[in-house]
């Protein structure tokens, strides 16, 4: 089981599916976000298990995916 999973700072985010892309898991997808910008799709995790392997916090060009224990 994975001890650790991304967490997404928004606010940083460009949405450019980079993190996404780069998942070998697909624990990752583009999806609306909050309820005030419906626009603008943001990562989020899916129900696929992440495995904790910190590719898509390499991958981000905005450092906005920290690896968080869980
Ligand atoms: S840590 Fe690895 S498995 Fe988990 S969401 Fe990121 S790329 Fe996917
Ligand atoms: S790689 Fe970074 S900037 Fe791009 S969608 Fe993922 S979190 Fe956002």
């Amino acid at each position: 089981m994975a001890n650790q999973e991304p967490a997404f700072t928004y606010e940083r985010c460009i949405a450019c599916g980079m993190c996404v892309t780069v998942c070998p898991v697909s624990a990752l997808a583009l999806s609306v976000v909050g309820k005030d910008d419906i626009n603008t799709s943001f990562p989020t995790l899916t129900d696929r298990p992440c495995t904790g392997c910190g590719l898509c916090k390499k991958s981000c060009p905005m450092d906005a995916i920290a690896m968080e224990y869980i």
